[in-house]
């Protein structure tokens, strides 16, 4: 296992943020009204150590929507929950190949979601987080998990929750399709709804980044100190998040960025290497997958400044 010292990390977090800051391109998820219209010059990157130690630069205090990157969320929360064998019977953990919200993940393997990372599976982890048949129960156990991973509470946009509810018919054909084929564990406009929600918390990248060191650290989150989940989960999650992070574009991320990740349309992508850090870059404007295209060259000029790549020795 590779080291690196706090100063290593901070100036390369710091050339990482110089580098990338003025860089153009992509566009703010315009399918989502909200999201269209936040500021797209919002730019920060933070990085937490299994010590507890933070660095952050830019705007790593914005409330912005967390989006797909809450699949890596609960995706932890049904492992908690169901165990990992469970999870990959209900759910699956293979790649799709396919854009986020494809109703062909579904078709693709057998009436499978494939990975609790892409938005058929996603709706299929909220439908069988538990208490099954109890909306606000389970909805508690969603944001409670949540909040012992990033160490504080995410907050609900409301305006984003509506402006994603009232454009979400993608997804709906999604939930009735899972639950056709019996893959939905409770009601379907329930978990439908119950990952709209988690999509529209309000989190901050100092708050990803900080989740993303609880996975790097075997479940147990470094600020607070808590125990998460169970050390034996941590490659579980890790590996969804190579697989299926970036959807159809995970391979030549892992190829370029030698770093397991996982997007949102919000702009945020947090990044986990075991055993030594959790990072988060976030910027609005995306690529044609939904990817922010600030955020992965932060990240890939992280990675190389420090020579770090999860599949090298060296
Ligand atoms: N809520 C968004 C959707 O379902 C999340 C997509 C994403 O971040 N990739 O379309």
């Amino acid at each position: 296992v590779k080291t690196i010292t706090f100063d290593q990390l901070k100036t390369a977090v710091e050339n990482a943020y110089a580098a990338c800051k003025d860089l153009q391109g992509g566009q703010n998820a315009h399918y989502i009204p909200y999201l269209a219209n936040v500021d797209s010059g919002l730019f920060g990157i933070s990085v937490c150590l299994p010590d507890g130690r933070v660095i952050s630069v830019g705007d790593t205090d914005y409330r912005l929507g967390i989006e797909s990157v809450s699949k890596v969320h609960t995706a932890i929360l049904a492992l908690r929950q169901q165990g990992a064998q469970s999870l990959l019977e209900k759910i699956g953990a293979d790649a799709t190949g396919l854009p986020f919200n494809s109703i062909f993940a579904i078709l693709l393997e057998n009436d499978h979601p494939s990975t609790p990372l892409v938005n058929a599976g996603a709706i299929a982890a909220c439908s069988l987080v538990e208490p099954v048949g109890n909306a606000e129960a389970k909805w508690k156990a969603i944001v409670d998990n949540m909040t012992d991973l990033l160490g504080g509470a995410p907050q609900l946009i409301d305006e984003l929750y509506q402006s994603e509810s009232a454009t979400n018919f993608q997804n709906r054909s999604i939930a009735w399709l899972l639950r056709d084929y019996d893959r939905l564990y409770d009601d379907p406009a329930m978990a439908l709804n119950l990952y709209t929600r988690q999509c529209s918390l309000g989190v901050t990248a100092e708050q990803l980044a900080i989740s993303a060191a609880a996975i790097a650290a075997d479940g147990r989150n470094p600020v607070t100190g808590k125990q998460v989940f169970d050390a034996a989960l941590a490659p579980k999650i890790v590996s969804l998040m190579a697989t299926a992070g970036f959807y159809q574009h995970s391979g030549d991320w892992l190829y370029t960025a030698g770093l397991p990740a996982k997007t949102g349309v919000g702009g945020a992508i947090i990044g986990v290497v075991p055993g030594l850090c959790g990072l988060c870059a976030f910027a609005p404007p995306l690529d044609n997958a939904g990817n922010s295209v600030k955020a992965q060259a932060a990240l890939k000029h992280l990675m190389n400044s420090l020579s770090l790549n999860v599949f090298s020795n060296t």
